[in-house]
C-alpha cells in the first residue's frame, strides 16, 4: 500500500499521514521523489483500510502495490535515487558514474596504499578492500579484519576516496558500519536476511550483491529488506551468475541493467572482475556494462596480481585500469553519462615522497 502525497504537499501533512499510520499499527516510509513524497506502509499483512488515509489533506490517492516489493519500486519513487556523500562529489546514480576500484583483499598497509594512489589519480571516487573475506575454503586468506579497516580509514584522510568494504556477520557489520562510508553485503549473504535487517538499521549506504542463482525478484527483495527497516540508501550490484559457461567463473548478466532501471528506483553497478573472473575480460565487460546503463563499476585493481592473497586472476593491473577509465569516459559520453575528472590529490607528492 502507498499513499501518494500531492505535489505541493506541505511536510506537516506528510507527517501527519506517517503518524496516523504509525497509529494503525503499521510503519510508515516518506520517500521524497522530485515531483512528490509518496508514503510506503509496511507491517501490514493484508490490506489496510484507505478510508481514513484517502480523506486526509496533502493526500492524493492510495494505491495498492501488487508487486511483492513496495520500497525499491518506482510505484514509490519515480525518479532514480541518487546516493551522495556530503562533502565530497562521490555519488552512486547521477549523471557521474560511480567507480570503486581496489584490490579484492587488505593484503598490507604497502599493498594498500599503492593501489589507492593509483586508482586515486586516475580518477576512481571509491576505494574497495576486503577486511573480511567470505572465502570458499577455510584455509584461504580471510582477511586481515580490523587491522584492514583501519588501513583503509587513512586511504581515506590521504586520498580523498570513499572507502567500500564486505561485512560478513554482526559482529563485522558493527565494525564496517565504524570505519566505512559503503557497506557491502556479498553474493554468499544476499539471502541472509538477518543480516540484511542489520544493515537496514545502520544509517550508511549499503551496496548490495546479487546472489550468484538470485532471480531478479529475489535480487530486488533483499533490498527491500534492508529499506524496509529505514535505510533507503541502497546500491545494487550485478556480479555475474552461475551458469553452465566454463569459460570465465561467472557469467555476467548485463541485461539486469536495463532490468532493474525499468523496475526499481535505486542505482545498479557492474562488477566485471567477479562477473568474469579473468582479468582480460575486465576490460571489455567495463566498456559493456556503461555502454548498456549502468550506474557504475566496482573493478578489482592489484599491483602484483600474482602474489595476490585472493583474486589475482581477475585482478586488473593499475595501467589497465587507467586505460578501462580512458575508454569508458568516451562510451559515457554517448550514454549521457560522466566520469570525473581525478580528485585534485595535493596529498599525492606527500604520500610518494
Ligand atoms: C568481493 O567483492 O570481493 C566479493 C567477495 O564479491 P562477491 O560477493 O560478489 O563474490
Ligand atoms: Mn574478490
Amino acid at each position: 500500500m502507498l499513499v501518494v502525497m500531492r505535489a505541493h504537499a506541505s511536510e506537516e501533512q506528510v507527517r501527519a499521514v506517517c503518524e496516523k499510520i504509525e497509529s494503525l499499527g503499521y510503519r510508515a516510509h516518506p520517500i521524497p521523489g522530485e515531483s512528490r513524497t509518496a508514503i510506503g506502509i509496511t507491517g501490514n499483512r493484508g490490506a489496510v483500510e484507505p478510508g481514513s488515509l484517502e480523506e486526509m489533506t496533502g493526500v492524493q490517492e492510495v494505491i495498492y502495490v501488487t508487486k511483492p516489493y513496495k520500497l525499491v519500486s518506482r510505484d514509490v519513487k519515480e525518479d532514480d535515487s541518487v546516493i551522495r556523500f556530503p562533502g565530497t562529489d562521490a555519488s552512486f546514480g547521477a549523471t557521474d558514474l560511480g567507480i570503486i576500484a581496489g584490490p579484492c583483499g587488505i593484503e598490507t598497509r604497502e599493498q594498500a596504499f599503492t593501489v589507492a594512489e593509483r586508482v586515486a589519480k586516475a580518477g576512481a571516487r571509491f576505494f574497495r578492500g576486503g577486511a573480511y573475506k567470505p572465502r570458499t575454503s577455510p584455509y584461504a586468506f580471510q582477511g586481515l579484519g580490523l587491522e584492514a579497516l583501519k588501513i583503509m580509514a587513512e586511504i581515506r584522510e590521504r586520498f580523498g576516496l570513499r572507502i567500500v568494504t564486505e561485512a560478513i556477520d554482526n559482529e563485522s557489520l558493527d565494525l564496517v558500519e565504524e570505519y566505512a562510508d559503503v557497506i557491502q553485503i556479498g553474493a554468499r549473504n544476499m539471502q541472509n536476511f538477518s543480516l540484511l535487517k542489520k544493515a537496514g538499521r545502520t544509517r550508511k549506504p549499503v551496496l548490495l550483491k546479487r546472489g550468484m542463482s538470485a532471480t531478479l525478484e529475489e535480487f530486488l527483495m533483499a533490498a527491500e529488506y534492508i529499506m524496509s527497516e529505514g535505510n533507503y540508501q541502497v546500491i545494487l550490484c550485478e556480479r555475474g551468475v552461475r551458469t553452465f559457461a566454463d569459460h570465465t567463473r561467472n557469467t555476467l548478466d548485463l541485461s539486469i541493467v536495463p532490468a532493474v532501471q525499468r523496475l526499481s528506483h535505486l542505482p545498479i553497478l557492474v562488477d566485471p572482475s567477479h562477473g568474469t573472473g579473468k582479468r582480460n575480460k575486465v576490460l571489455p565487460l567495463s566498456r559493456a556494462a556503461v555502454a548498456v546503463g549502468a550506474d557504475g563499476l566496482i573493478v578489482e585493481v592489484h599491483h602484483d596480481p600474482d602474489h595476490a592473497l585472493s583474486d589475482g586472476m581477475q585482478s586488473i593491473y593499475p595501467d589497465q585500469f587507467d586505460e578501462l577509465v580512458a575508454e569508458i569516459r568516451l562510451i559515457a559520453a554517448v550514454v549521457h553519462r560522466n566520469v570525473q575528472k581525478p580528485l585534485p590529490q595535493p596529498k599525492l607528492a606527500q604520500a610518494a615522497g
